[in-house]
């Protein structure tokens, strides 16, 4: 006998707890299936220990410029193993919260591995469940390259693993992991080199805040190579080395990480046997209501490959819980405007269009404004570090369609200038807001 639910979901990370929770708020009764951690990516392998670690970067910069501000300061060095204790520990509570939230809402956690018998049915580890709807939730994982040696580097999940601080790291993308990953080693003292296939990082974002990080990670000793596809990677006395496409070699160093791209969960889910559709590389598709192309399955987060950040998992998982249980017909997440932020050393905040969107969407009708500046924090030291602003218009009535931020600060500044862009806001309303000052944020009401 299989047991039964309104709902049943895939995947207890960021969005598939977030769907169940507002469904059962609403009344359905609901079980979420997961065969590691609950809190999925972002708690245990993602945003939440790589923000501990990002702070702990940042605490090494601010340590390097205090001298500025009359400290005499002289650290005994980092310890990565303390660290990393602590980190995990944290997590675990996280964890731990998870599972009570679920029993406070009484969402059934089923422990194990989904897949597909029907579009009804889910098989976990030979135990069967039926549900009126079943939403997939599943994430992703990151993805290691074909080449030989490549089960010699870890992946971002390998790099929460490390109980020992590398002494000489390569990481290997141009994406926000890639180089958030070289910020923190870079900052904790790990000689670290950034391996780019292409010319850019960051190619996704607007050009600007991927040459102005491109430059200040240079400058901050980060080896960052352009046009250097791997080929190979071999283990030698020294270490490991990479070799690249054109033979060049990069090395010995002590780890190599692949962060060049996340691939969706679904190649175990049988998703044959229930109908469902994924595209060519496996992502489960969607329309705007988060609806797959089987009527009592809905698909959020990762898995559909859209806007991967933890943030629009919760809302649309929230948002679908809003209309299918909660009777807001007319709720769904709308992918436009989603604020993101860049951890690295300093950080980016992005929203909107970049400059080639809105110029190939408005052409002429695009002003942009830009500002670059030292924020007052180097002014008393030498070691200056620029931040850099774009803000992008479009129409006679100046909407602000895109906000670049670059430099420090970027991370907090953004949310607020995000509410007003959802708004509709111009740039005489960005310029009619009197300014904070002294802050860096005052530049994006200032700017001409
Ligand atoms: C290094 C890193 C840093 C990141 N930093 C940020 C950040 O700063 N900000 C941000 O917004 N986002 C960040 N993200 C992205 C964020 O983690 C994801 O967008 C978010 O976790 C997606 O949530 P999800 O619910 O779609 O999937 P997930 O959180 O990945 O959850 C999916 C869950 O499904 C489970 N699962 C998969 N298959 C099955 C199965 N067959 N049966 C049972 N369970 C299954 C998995 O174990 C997992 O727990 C980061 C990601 C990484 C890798």
């Amino acid at each position: 006998m299989s047991e039964k639910y309104d709902l049943l979901v895939i995947g207890g990370g960021s969005g598939g707890l977030a769907h169940a929770q507002r469904a059962a708020e609403y009344g359905a009764r609901a079980a979420v299936v997961e065969h590691g951690p609950l809190g999925g990516t972002c708690v245990n392998v993602g945003c939440v220990p790589k923000k501990v670690m990002w702070y702990a970067a940042h605490y090494a910069h601010q340590l390097h410029h205090a001298k500025d501000y009359g400290y005499d300061i002289n650290t005994r060095g980092h310890d990565w193993g303390a660290l990393k204790t602590r980190r995990d520990a944290y997590v675990k509570r996280l964890n731990g919260i998870y599972g009570r939230n679920l029993a406070k809402r009484e969402v059934s956690y089923i422990a194990g591995n989904a897949r597909f018998i029907d579009a009804h049915t889910v098989d976990v580890d030979g135990r069967r469940f039926e549900a009126d709807r079943i939403v997939i939730a599943t994430g992703g994982r990151p993805m290691v390259p074909d080449i030989e040696g490549a089960e010699l580097g870890i992946t971002s999940d390998g790099f929460f693993e490390l109980n020992e601080q590398p002494k000489r790291v390569i990481v290997v993308g141009s994406g926000y992991i890639a180089v958030e990953l070289a910020g923190i080693f870079n900052g904790l003292g790990t000689e670290t080199q950034l391996l780019v296939r292409k010319d850019a990082i960051l190619r996704d974002f607007d050009a600007m805040l991927g040459t102005a990080l491109m430059r200040e990670m240079r400058a901050s000793g980060i080896a960052l190579t352009t046009g250097a596809i791997p080929a190979a990677v071999r283990k030698e006395a020294a270490g490991l080395v990479l070799t690249a496409e054109d033979g060049r070699e990069f090395g010995p160093v002590d780890t190599v990480i692949w962060a060049i791209g996340r691939a969706p969960n679904t190649a175990t889910l049988d998703l044959a046997n229930a109908g469902v559709v994924t595209d060519e590389g496996g992502f489960v598709t969607t329309d705007e209501l988060q609806q797959t192309n089987v009527d009592n399955i809905n698909a959020l987060g990762d898995v559909t490959g859209r806007a991967a950040l933890t943030p629009v998992a919760i809302a649309a998982g929230r948002r679908l819980a809003d209309r299918l249980y909660g009777g807001m017909a007319d709720r769904y997440l709308d992918y436009r405007l989603i604020p993101t932020v860049v951890f690295s050393h300093p950080t980016i905040g992005t929203v909107g269009m970049t400059e080639a969107e809105a110029r190939s969407e408005y052409g002429e009708d695009v002003r942009i404004y830009s500002s670059e500046f030292t924020p007052m924090f180097y002014a008393l030291g030498t070691d200056k570090k620029s931040t850099a602003m774009k803000l992008i218009t479009a129409g006679h009535e100046e909407r602000v369609v895109g906000l670049h931020l670059f430099g420090d600060g970027a991370d907090e500044m953004l949310q607020g200038f995000a509410v007003a862009m959802r708004m509709g806001a111009t740039k005489k309303d960005f310029d009619d807001t009197v300014a904070i000052h002294p802050t860096s944020a005052e530049e994006v009401v200032t700017m001409r």
